[in-house]
């Protein structure tokens, strides 16, 4: 890269996460990437701060060479990373320029101090985004009136229900609600907490885990329905329960199920989590899903009509990442292909969205253009050339380039050991065509139809 835009070490790091959020997937993303800090910008090394040993173990091992090399994608040269725990007493220092020549202006980084650096919660995650309806109405309830009063109302709050209806959101929320009371709030999955576990045991790091559990004022623990059958998280997490009850701390735990349906809970758990107050989400209905898109629209900075809105609430009854996910993809389309948010664009959309596309093969693509056009796949791959096999054979081209994870040269090799650059032609020569020919685009199209059966 020969001119880097004036960054400063935050925004760079900004950068490096956008990047990585495209390069990793959610999971990874969110468990081991989303909570680390920068905490300074020091000879050509970011020192970024994690949340515990076991974190920063696995990024070194894991990510450490991903993030290097997006570093140096980004900004055309190296970048060192360093990953510290965090410690809270240590001064964040003052980050110098990213870029030697001093073109760049310093800028003191806002770390955030206290409580919460290592709370992982989604900000976005709020009470005030959380669309109110029939079907979770109570748990709404009972999670404000933990947030109003940790401790102090009911606890443990268990909240339990199908995947993709909120139960993490709501976590969250509480998390959220409860940090700006300056309360030392931990979010975590059974799953982390298990992965934690298991490391501290390994490295002799049991006391400073049990530590970091058993001395927070309120601890989220999301998918719980996972620590079941396992025998050492369950006794570790029962008695972290302990230690949090007893001294009237918050424990807020999110299932997909309610605790006497987890099969292979130990019974004195099982106990622990009715003692406080269980509640479920239901799906949405109609209404509260027209509600949660043109809630999500708004956030985004549309106005959804609220034909829109309801032709898509029909049509997505599942959850509500669902609708989230169609919507996102709607006002996608909308942007790119500057169309309003209208009935037409949804139905469209929609019809992709419930076919998805399958992976075909060059064979499948010959099958289906021999079929249709009254000939066998050797006729394609043969070397007659009479003017309707010719033209088949491009359109097979043109298909299996289109519909196929196939490079030319394989289209080449499996259209009878021809060169990429017949094949290539031959594709040219189908796009040139479908400008002016009418006829070859019907005919595409069936082909099309007949490919992907599914699509209406
Ligand atoms: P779960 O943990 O139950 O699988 P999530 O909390 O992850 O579900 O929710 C899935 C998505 O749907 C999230 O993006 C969340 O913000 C959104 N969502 C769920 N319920 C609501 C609601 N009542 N209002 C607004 N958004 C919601
Ligand atoms: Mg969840």
């Amino acid at each position: 890269m020969n001119n880097p835009k004036p960054m400063s070490p935050p925004d760079a790091w900004q950068a490096l996460l956008g990047q990585l959020e495209l390069q990793l997937n959610r999971a990874t993303f969110d468990t081991w990437v989303k909570g680390a800090q920068l905490l300074a910008y020091e000879d050509g090394t970011f020192i970024v701060s994690v949340r515990n040993a076991y974190v920063k173990a696995w990024l070194e091992k894991r990510l450490y060479s991903t993030i290097r090399r997006t570093l140096a994608d980004l900004f055309g040269r190296t970048i060192e990373v360093r990953f510290a725990v965090y410690d809270p007493l240590e001064e964040v220092r003052d980050l110098g320029p990213l870029w030697e020549d001093g073109r760049f202006e310093e800028e003191p980084l806002q770390a955030e101090a206290g409580p919460g650096l290592d709370s992982q919660l989604n900000p976005r995650y709020t009470f005030d985004d959380f669309v109110v309806g029939g079907s979770n109405q109570l748990a709404h309830a009972a999670a404000m009136a933990v947030a109003e009063n940790p401790g102090g109302a009911y606890n443990p709050l268990f909240v339990y229900g199908d995947v993709g209806l909120g139960k993490t959101h709501l976590l969250h929320a509480i998390g959220n609600a409860c940090r700006e009371q300056g309360l030392r709030v931990v979010y975590v999955t059974s799953e982390q907490f298990t992965n934690e576990l298991v490391e501290a045991i390994r490295t002799q790091e049991t006391n400073a885990f049990r530590e970091h559990y058993r001395t927070v004022d309120v601890l989220l623990v999301d998918d719980i329905q996972f620590i079941a059958g396992k025998d050492s998280t369950q006794s570790e997490f029962f008695h972290t329960f302990n230690a949090l009850h007893s001294t009237n701390r918050q424990l807020v735990l999110a299932s997909d199920r309610r605790p006497r349906a987890m099969a292979t809970l130990e019974e004195r758990l099982r106990s622990r989590f009715e003692w406080g107050l269980i509640v479920d989400i239901q799906p949405p209905d109609l209404e509260m899903r027209m509600a949660i898109l043109t809630e999500k629209a708004d956030q985004y900075g549309y106005d959804l009509p609220e034909s829109v809105a309801g032709v898509l609430a029909q049509q997505i009854r599942g959850n509500i990442r669902e609708l989230e996910g169609v919507l996102t993809q709607i006002l996608a389309q909308s942007r790119l292909i500057h169309q309003p948010l209208s009935e037409e664009l949804v139905r469209r959309v929609l019809r992709e969205y419930r076919a998805p596309r399958k992976v075909h093969t060059v064979d499948d693509v010959l099958e289906v253009t021999a079929v249709y056009h009254g000939m066998t796949v050797d006729d394609l791959l043969g070397p007659r050339r009479t003017k309707k096999i010719a033209l088949a054979r491009q359109e097979a081209m043109y298909l299996a380039r289109e519909s196929t994870e196939a490079s030319l040269p394989q289209i080449g090799a499996a259209l009878g050991g021809r060169d990429h650059t017949t094949v290539m032609h031959g594709y040219n020569k189908i796009i040139e065509l479908l400008e002016t020919d009418e006829e070859l685009r019907q005919e595409i199209k069936q082909l099309r139809l007949r490919l992907f059966d599914d699509e209406a």
